[in-house]
């Protein structure tokens, strides 16, 4: 199946406001592009929930820095398209940047609770704020019942959980498990970038993490552990940015015994940056 594909919001407002009409719940799937596995199991767990599934491909301005690789950010929308009605996908929002940010837009989203605890927000000031803004127009503007997010960005998907139940948008968004590569390697767009010799040094981020988990669970202080993790990471050739054990829903650092606990990391690989997480 080729999913019909829309560039403007009056043409995605028509397409799912018949949807609604029919009584056809809707998921979301935002995704900037370059699609893997990942972003598919995303749209096939969108269809197990809901009759109707949008994936929106758009690489948003506003979460890139300057000095970031919003300019190299691999591109391939016909790719995507055939990967996207391969999986199921109904219709694919593509809009240009003019769609989204025309001239005079000024609002941004603010946020703090999980987009402020020292994770990706130290390394990325203004990341969460483009995202939260792009992800709650792309909330309204498909009026969709579910949005799926990857748990490969975790800090991301309890920002914009929080947010959506902050703005009281009526959309439930559900969180779906890291896909990874044979190897552990979580898939990421941004994995194009490794050379074959980063490739193979990269699957020591997932291994490092769950050796990590395992040493949590046996009673081995947080602090020690994830010093160590970072230590092995710098020697494996990573610049490392984290290593962190924080409670898996605030993410605020651990504070009381039995809690849910996540360890996450982001670390640079050459000129590519990797994060990765896991439960304890
Ligand atoms: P991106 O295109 O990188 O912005 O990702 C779009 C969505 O796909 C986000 O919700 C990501 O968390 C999710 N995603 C990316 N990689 C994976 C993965 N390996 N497994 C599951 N979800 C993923």
């Amino acid at each position: 199946m080729t999913p019909q594909i829309v560039r403007t919001i009056a043409e995605l407002r028509k397409e799912t406001a018949q949807w609604r009409a029919a009584g056809l719940a809707q998921a979301v799937v935002p995704t900037m592009g370059a699609l893997h596995e990942g972003h598919l199991a995303l749209v096939r767990e969108g269809l197990s929930r809901a009759p109707r599934v949008t994936a929106t491909i758009f690489v948003n301005p506003k979460q890139f820095a300057p000095h970031e690789d919003l300019g190299r950010y691999p591109r391939d929308e016909a790719g995507d398209v055939a990967k996207l009605g391969a999986a199921g996908a109904h219709l694919v929002f593509a809009p240009p940047p003019s769609q989204i940010y025309p001239p005079g837009f000024a609002t941004t989203v603010s946020l703090a609770g999980p987009a402020t605890v020292g994770l990706e927000d130290r390394s990325r000031p203004q990341f969460f704020a483009g995202v939260a803004t792009i992800v709650a127009k792309l909330f309204i503007e498909t009026g969709a019942d579910f949005a799926m997010f990857g748990e490969k960005d975790y800090q991301q998907l309890k920002v914009v959980t929080r947010m959506a139940r902050d703005l009281d948008i009526a959309i439930e968004v559900v969180g779906i498990p890291t896909i990874r590569e044979p190897d552990g390697l979580a898939m990421s767009s941004r994995n194009a970038y490794l050379s074959a010799e980063e490739r193979q040094r990269a699957t020591a981020i997932y291994r490092t993490l769950r050796e990590a988990a395992k040493k949590i669970g046996r009673g081995e202080p947080p602090k020690t552990v994830t010093e160590a993790s970072a230590a092995a990471l710098t020697a494996g050739g990573f610049r490392v940015d984290y290593v962190a054990v924080r409670n898996a829903e605030t993410l605020a650092g651990p504070s009381q015994v039995g809690e849910p606990l996540r360890l996450l990391a982001a670390a640079w690989l050459g000129k590519t940056r990797l994060i990765d997480n896991i439960a304890v």
